[in-house]
């Protein structure tokens, strides 16, 4: 995942804030920080819509559809009506091999020990090779690539354009760097937080005093 391009600062908050009184700053001083700090806590959202933030990201489909129920922002995917897939996909480290543990709303996720990791690991392989052998074979025998891509899981990458604005990019924050999300889409909500934080250090701090919620 990366950032393609960036339009955001505090200042535009600040700005976009203080027009209703006609009123604009060129810098940044401790009673901007403090209104900042105020909109987040009286969730004064609309403020924090003028900037934009574009990320071009690779992930597992599994993960790119939870992405896209972020309806609040704009996507642009690979196809795979258009393009042959690659065969590229996700096998999770030893590590990220995990049992699922309770009730919905409260599972806890163990370690397993190493030798189901590793089976695990193989077995998913074990099908990818499979699955993208036959979806070579279909097409190569002439089947639509919208219609041989049916047999692709979901752990095959996609790459996609994702851009929104800092309001929206709390909310997904908020919700996909939680512990309740799962692990692999959290670790893509914890990069794009770096870059949120990177270009919009004071709105980052309010939101994460804010106990992460989003204006
Ligand atoms: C841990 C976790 C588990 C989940 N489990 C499931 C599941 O089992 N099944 C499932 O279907 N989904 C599930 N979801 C997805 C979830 O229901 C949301 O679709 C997703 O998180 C997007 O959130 P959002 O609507 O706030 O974001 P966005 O779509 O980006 O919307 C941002 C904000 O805009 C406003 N908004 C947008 N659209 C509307 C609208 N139509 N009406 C009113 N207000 C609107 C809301 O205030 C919303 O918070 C899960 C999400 C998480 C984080």
């Amino acid at each position: 995942m990366r950032l393609d391009g960036v339009l955001a600062d505090d200042l535009s908050v600040v700005n976009a804030a203080r027009v209703s009184f006609a009123r604009r700053r060129d810098v940044m001083d401790e009673s901007d920080a403090g209104l900042i700090r105020f909109l987040v806590r009286e969730r004064h959202g609309t403020p924090f819509e003028h900037n934009c933030f574009r990320f071009h990201i690779r992930c597992p489909l599994f993960v790119a559809r939870e992405w896209f129920r972020h309806r609040v922002g704009s996507f642009n995917e690979f196809s795979m009506r258009y393009a042959r897939a690659t065969d590229d996909f996700y096998v999770p480290e030893p590590e990220d091999v995990r049992s699922q543990v309770g009730k919905p709303g409260a599972y806890s996720f163990e370690p397993v020990d190493s030798e189901l990791a590793e089976r695990t690991r193989a077995e998913l392989q074990e099908v990818y090779d499979h699955a993208y052998a036959t979806y070579e074979r279909l097409v190569e025998a002439g089947v639509a690539r919208e219609l041989a891509r049916s047999v692709l899981p979901v752990g095959a990458y996609t790459e996609f354009y994702w851009t929104v604005n800092a309001r929206s990019l709390m909310n997904f924050v908020s919700l996909r760097a939680a512990e309740t999300a799962q692990r692999e889409i959290r670790r893509y909500a914890e990069a794009v937080e770096q870059f949120l934080a990177e270009h919009m250090p004071v709105t980052h701090a309010a939101f994460v005093a804010n106990d992460r919620t989003a204006p």
